[in-house]
């Protein structure tokens, strides 16, 4: 019997081996956020480094698996918020900016997740959190990692294949001791480490710009290097940040200091971790394509119903229909057409093949209007009389037309 159930433990863990790979290789690049202790800005630079790459064009996750302090959902205004599931899969809420975004906070109404999973079950959950949230394809993975260097964050580091560190770290904890812990755990754990960030380093004042070192400042900067490590930056302690964080706003959306800095600090990490999507090229080929689709709407053909060189009343009863090229805004041609027999759907058809994008009438059944916007063509009714053909065509161009009542709604 005992052989049985350390059998089935070995089994039921090989399957969690493969629920992590599976989820895992759909990420590109996985950055875990840590700091050697709590409260130096760790959730702060998570959130923000998020919600910085998804604005740059990435397909972004948040994870929050810091279970003593989960804060990501309160940063980005998604506190009280439920995560969805169904047998397999946790599924993420989709917050600012188009980030994915799950907390351990949002598995349970409960507020201290910590209470909920005690001791050797932590590990459990977290491994079990990591392996069966649905992300679909991302470029990023954030995660906001438990602090210290204890099982918890191990048990992070050691479950994320192919993950790399971010260290978030305050100018009085800079003492070499701590860098070396960090980088220590890291080797141990063979997880790359991208770089250091000295957040509330100094405090620029907002009223006269001078600058004050709040904490007595560690020389982080060498430190790291000397280490081999890549110090990314420091970011001030800025009012903004507490007030944005408190409001579920990210602070980098700001003109302040920190987001200056912060943005910087950004560029670094992209610049280390580039995912092979080319999101420049991608945004260029878009606003072409838009570009292109609008050149191609400046050449169309609008049609008009006319009766007595007027716009005609009755579409479906008109003597004949005005089709007016227009080419970047300027009428180049215009000709006068009978149209065929009044026969329900053939006169779209037939417009369609004279090749009309818009048709101006006064008057229009809805069926009708259906009927013409199934074969592409763009439908204005409601068109006043008064005005002369060049006058509707010359303000619709410009959008001024006025268009009253349905003069026929039948
Ligand atoms: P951690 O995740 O390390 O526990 P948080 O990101 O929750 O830390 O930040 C702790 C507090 O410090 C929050 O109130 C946050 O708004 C504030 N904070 C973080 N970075 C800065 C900064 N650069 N300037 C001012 N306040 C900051």
């Amino acid at each position: 019997m005992p052989e049985d159930k350390t059998w089935s433990k070995q089994q039921e863990r090989q399957e969690q081996e493969q629920a992590i790979a599976e989820t895992l290789s759909h990420i590109e690049n996985k950055l875990i956020v840590m700091s050697g202790k709590g409260g130096v800005g760790k959730s702060t630079v998570a959130a923000n480094l998020a919600e910085a790459l998804a604005m740059q064009g990435y397909r972004v996750g948040l994870m929050d698996v810091d279970l003593h302090g989960p804060s990501i959902f309160k940063l980005l205004g998604l506190e009280g918020q439920l995560l969805t599931h169904d047998d397999q899969y946790i599924f993420p809420i989709t917050g600012p900016v188009g980030v994915k975004v799950v907390s351990m906070a949002g598995l349970t109404a409960e507020k201290d997740v910590a209470i909920i999973w005690r001791g050797p079950r932590k590990i459990g959950a977290i491994r079990q959190f990591i392996a069966d949230v649905k992300w679909g394809e991302l470029d990023y993975l954030v995660i906001d990692a438990p602090p210290g260097t204890g099982d918890e964050p191990l048990t992070v580091a050691q479950t994320v294949n192919g993950a790399k560190a971010i260290i978030v770290t305050t100018p009085q904890q800079l003492a070499v001791i701590d860098i070396r812990r960090s980088i220590t755990f890291c080797k141990q754990v063979e997880m790359p480490v991208v770089g250091i960030i000295e957040n509330m380093s100094g405090f620029t004042c907002p009223h006269c710009g001078k600058a004050t070192e709040v904490f007595k400042v560690g020389g982080g900067k060498e430190t790291a290097e000397s280490m081999d490590v890549r110090f990314l930056g420091a970011i001030p302690l800025d009012a903004e940040v507490v007030a944005n964080s408190d409001q579920g706003k990210a602070y980098l959306c700001g003109y302040s200091e920190a987001a200056k800095s912060f943005g910087e600090i950004v560029s670094r990490i992209i610049e280390e971790e580039t995912p092979k999507r080319d999101v420049k090229k991608e945004k260029n080929n878009k606003q072409s394509e838009t570009r292109g689709q609008r050149n191609k709407e400046k050449k169309m053909k609008i049609a008009v119903p006319v009766n007595d060189g007027k716009l005609s009343e009755h579409f479906g009863h008109c003597e004949k229909f005005a089709i007016i090229e227009v080419e970047n805004g300027e009428v180049k041609q215009q000709e006068l057409l009978a149209p065929p027999p009044h026969e329900p759907g053939l006169l779209p058809r037939w417009l369609k093949e004279q090749g009309a994008g818009v048709i101006i009438a006064g008057g229009m059944g809805r069926r009708a209007q259906d009927l013409f916007t199934e074969n592409g063509i763009k439908v204005i009714f409601g068109a006043s009389q008064e005005n002369g053909l060049d006058d509707l065509v010359r303000n619709y161009l410009e959008g001024k037309l006025e268009t009253g009542d349905n003069i026929c709604d039948h």
